[in-house]
């Protein structure tokens, strides 16, 4: 008798079940494999994972380094085992390398993960472990560079403000200042007064990423950019006669302090920083490209920052009116941007119009030295064409050259940049911008300097960048 199977069809069901669940089985291993190697460090890095803090009961917090090896953070412990962490350059480095205590804040927060993790060998580990001594946890080597963080600091003194330098073709950032600052050694002691801050100082703010400001001249940068763009072929013809007031209708647009600067063509408009010829140029832009021009400036966008940052921003629409058009082309107006961000726009524009994010960890290393994990530098994508880069580079140096970035002439290095006096309250002093890169054909460091209610760009900004380059040339 021969047997058949009643129903080949049940069987041949069963067959593809399994199939598919050992698919998916082998999905999840592999998917498991996946976030233990490369996503893990991330999902626990992040700074709201209070389970990351348990770590701190079996790990000495580690070191966080400049890249020349100064320490800017240790943890000591005293005799009775309690731990003090300490930040040896005291305001230096307050904003970037951030505190820990009351909350955490900067690099402090961001490589949370990394400090409370031990790479120490094994074998020690164990001993540790059946001794009940703590495991030295990870050092954070950044590439933030002493000496230049310290010009940077000493240049801004007294006055508020910041200043943040970046490498333009690696992204690696070298200083970041911003004051008026604090003390993380007495974070605890310090907090009452520091959060009520009664003199509203905002010492706690990083200007640098989270101050918001009205551009001023910087953003005819990209004013420049557009014209340029709808002129290709006949900019220069541009021709523009100053007097040092420019009138429209009802509106009127000065020249700083009333200066008339003649007859000028579009370099030197820009060279000198021309409010009334920018101010006309406004007017024959295309509204709404030139609004998609500063989104692709990463105007109202997301920057690839891991530090807490505000979001500049730009609010002219195609209904702009004459007087919304002349105050924007001349960075007034409402639009707003934080140092970083001009740094951003600035460093594009030396790497050949790719910017490269951001960032201030060169590599992490166990207690010993070993290196245990390396950051390289990456491509956010272009902000602008290549051409474009080379003609905003061009005009950039003959500010230099020929105007109001005098403050950065050299026989040492070329430089190139724009200054920018930015009005923010009727009857107090402008803020000071300045905003480039050195050396101009070459371009080995990109420098932002924002001083608040500092006056002129070129006098009370421009020589800060000029210290900060001339520090990193002599080195
Ligand atoms: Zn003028």
């Amino acid at each position: 008798m021969k047997k058949t199977n009643p129903n080949p069809n049940a069987n041949r069901n069963i067959l593809r079940l399994a199939y598919v669940v050992s698919g998916v089985f082998v999905c999840m291993l592999l998917y498991l494999g996946y976030f233990l190697q490369f996503e893990s460090g991330g999902v626990i890095n992040n700074a709201y994972n209070p389970r990351v803090d348990l770590l701190s009961e079996r790990v000495v917090r580690g070191e966080i380094q400049s890249s020349d090896g100064q320490i800017l953070a240790r943890t000591v412990t005293s005799e009775d085992g309690t731990e003090r962490r300490e930040y040896p350059f005291g305001s230096l480095y307050a904003h970037v390398v951030g505190y820990t205590g009351k909350g955490r804040t900067g690099l402090e927060s961001l490589n949370n993960f990394y400090l409370l993790t031990s790479h120490v060998n094994l074998a020690e580990q164990v001993f540790n472990q059946f001794s009940g001594i703590k495991n030295l946890g990870d050092n954070v080597v950044t590439t933030l560079d002493s000496n230049l963080q310290q010009t940077a600091y000493d240049l801004l003194g007294d006055r508020r403000g910041a200043v943040v330098a970046m490498e333009p073709d690696t992204g690696k950032i070298l200083a970041m200042v911003s004051k008026p600052d604090y003390d993380p050694n007495t974070i605890a002691e310090d907090w009452e007064r520091l959060t009520a801050d009664e003199e509203g100082e905002a010492r706690l703010l990083n200007r640098a990423t989270q101050g918001l400001y009205a551009p001023g001249s910087t953003f005819k940068i990209l004013t420049l950019l557009e014209y340029l763009r709808e002129h290709p072929d006949d900019w220069e013809e541009f021709h523009f006669d100053c007097d040092g007031l420019y009138e429209n209708g009802e509106y009127t647009i000065q020249c700083y302090h009333g200066e008339a600067h003649g007859s000028q063509d579009l370099m030197q408009a820009f060279a000198n920083s021309c409010n009334g010829a920018f101010a006309q140029i406004g007017l024959e832009l295309d509204k709404g490209k030139f609004r998609t021009l500063t989104e692709e400036m990463l105007y109202n966008q997301e920057l690839p920052l891991s530090l807490s940052y505000s979001r500049s921003s730009f609010s002219m629409t195609e209904d702009g009116d004459t007087w919304e058009i002349l105050q924007t082309a001349i960075g007034q107006g409402k639009t707003q941007v934080t140092p970083i961000h001009q740094l951003l726009i600035t460093a594009a524009i030396a790497n050949g119009g790719t910017l490269m994010k951001p960032y201030f960890v060169d590599h992490v290393e166990n207690a010993g030295g070993q290196e245990v994990k390396k950051f390289m530098p990456s491509s956010w994508g272009k902000l602008i064409s290549a051409e474009e880069a080379a003609s905003l580079t061009q005009f950039m140096s003959r500010v230099v050259t020929e105007g109001t970035g005098s403050a950065l002439r050299t026989d040492a290095y070329t430089a190139a940049g724009k200054t920018g006096s930015a009005e923010f309250e009727t009857g107090r002093e402008t803020h000071a911008w300045f905003t480039g890169f050195a050396p101009a054909e070459a371009p080995q460091i990109a420098v932002t300097v924002i001083v608040e209610e500092g006056g002129s760009g070129g006098k009370a900004a421009a020589p800060i960048a000029r210290g900060i380059f001339d520090a990193y040339f002599s080195e």
